[in-house]
């Protein structure tokens, strides 16, 4: 590849076909902080007590907005990038309100979410606060036993959680009855129109009163997403954190453009040298996850791969080994990892550059999450550039290049087991030719 692959127009310039915030969001507001306390926002002592618990002491500023907008009964969409707190921000004020149901009644809330990892992750939430609001929630989910599922149902639960392709399985057997839903939650939107979700979506919501608030979060709000869903809401209020493609400000980005057979060598060498704790590696495919699952074990790092072809049971046994420190390194495909609450990653690698310029904001959300620094690195190839180019444009900033000092190099190319070469001089990895700058000068704003 040319060194020519970096003679590329500033993100942001004229051209540039993906939707701002405002055009998606025709009513939009994007609210200044208002700097509120959990109290000020008109919660319920009970749910004061459980934000207490979960260690929260104040709102975000997704939360911040969208809790009063809920409290007042109002439909809301909102556009937070994940990590923003927004499982709290619907579950707060939902329980706040919520009433009471008897033993064998029907779920008066349902959140339908489009993964199993964050159907758990919500049902976590809404666990934690019930202790104090005295609501009982269960999830329904694919990879289960039904019996179990339909025996809680059955026993009442006010809130119900689940993925929609089971809840489809249950209504057809049933088993579930959503007549008395009052709040309908739809979480992730963006994710299930992309994951071929969205008939089962309009299926269940079919079966949900017209009465109901419905409350649809989204980590990106596309035109797809809005003609899809404004139907299914009554003159929502629009909540946005931050603009499409923003990433937030904690994580600092970092590229490597290599060749793609030297990507596996380059990734055990950056963990050895920054570390190879608490770090999440993203590939576009669950072949690749594996592979470089395989190649990370091999070169003694304790490591585990999770996607859509794992079982429930090991996907589950990996988040938590990981969460506990058993293993250091996960490495996950993009519809497995969004979503996953995994708190304080110290790196994000992407072996692959995203194809899906969103998926990449998602994956370096995973560091930098709730107001910690994250640092992400993407390793690229001479195959990718047009890729990074496309969440360039999206981000509307450049990501810098690593300062590859320490890597030695032998004809040109990084090698990164080698032994350190005393050249101080850097080299365009892909044509061998010296790097007229390593900072893409000319390029940055
Ligand atoms: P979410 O965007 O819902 O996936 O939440 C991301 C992470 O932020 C989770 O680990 C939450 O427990 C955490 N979190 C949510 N709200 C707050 C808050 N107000 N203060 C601190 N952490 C929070």
């Amino acid at each position: 590849m040319a060194q020519g692959g970096w003679n590329r127009p500033r993100p942001g310039l004229q051209g540039h076909s993906s939707g701002t915030a405002s055009t998606a969001f025709p009513h939009s507001c994007i609210l200044d902080p208002m700097d509120k306390t959990f109290e000020e926002l008109g919660l319920s002592s009970n749910v004061l007590e459980a934000v207490q618990d979960l260690g929260y002491t104040e709102p975000t500023p997704v939360q911040e907005q969208t809790i009063p907008l809920v409290l007042e009964g109002r439909d809301v969409i909102a556009a937070a990038q994940t990590g923003t707190g927004k499982t709290a921000a619907f579950l707060l004020p939902i329980m706040s309100n919520l009433g009471h149901i008897k033993k064998g009644q029907n779920p008066i809330c349902l959140v339908i979410t489009p993964t199993r990892e964050l159907a758990q992750q919500i049902d976590e939430t809404a666990h934690a606060i019930g202790t104090y609001t005295g609501h009982r929630t269960f999830t329904v989910m694919g990879g289960t036993k039904y019996e179990p599922q339909v025996k809680a149902i059955r026993n009442g639960v006010e809130i119900l959680v689940a993925t929609p392709g089971r809840l489809i399985d249950l209504l057809q057997q049933k088993a579930v009855n959503l007549k008395h839903v009052r709040t309908l939650v739809i979480d992730e939107a963006d994710r299930m129109l992309d994951m071929g979700f969205w008939p089962s979506v309009r299926k269940i919501v079919a079966q949900v009163p017209p009465t109901r608030q419905t409350l649809m979060f989204s980590a990106t709000i596309s035109r797809d997403v809005t003609m899809s869903v404004g139907s299914l809401l009554h003159d929502p209020a629009y909540v946005e954190i931050a603009p499409k493609g923003t990433a937030a400000e904690t994580i600092t980005q970092y590229l490597m453009p290599v060749e793609r057979s030297q990507k596996t060598s380059l990734l055990i060498a950056m963990l050895e040298k920054k570390g190879a704790e608490r770090v999440l590696v993203f590939t576009g495919t669950k072949q690749g996850a594996d592979t470089c699952a395989r190649q990370l074990e091999k070169a003694g790092f304790r490591v585990r791969a999770i996607h859509s072809d794992r079982s429930q049971a090991q996907r589950e046994r990996a988040l938590e080994q990981f969460k506990k420190g058993k293993i250091d390194i996960l490495v996950a495909t993009d519809v497995i990892a969004r979503g996953i609450d995994i708190s304080d990653v110290s790196y994000v690698y992407n072996y692959d550059v995203p194809t899906n310029p969103e998926d990449y904001v998602h994956r370096i959300g995973r560091t930098g999450r709730a107001g910690e620094t994250g640092l992400a690195v993407t390793l690229m190839g001479p195959d990718e550039i047009s890729a990074l180019r496309e969440i360039e444009y999206l981000m509307g900033e450049l990501v810098p290049l690593y300062d590859l000092e320490g890597f030695p190099y032998r004809d040109g190319r990084i090698v990164p087991n080698a032994k350190r070469s005393t050249k101080r001089t850097r080299h365009n990895v892909f044509s061998g030719s010296k790097m007229r700058s390593q900072s893409r000068r000319g390029y940055r704003r």
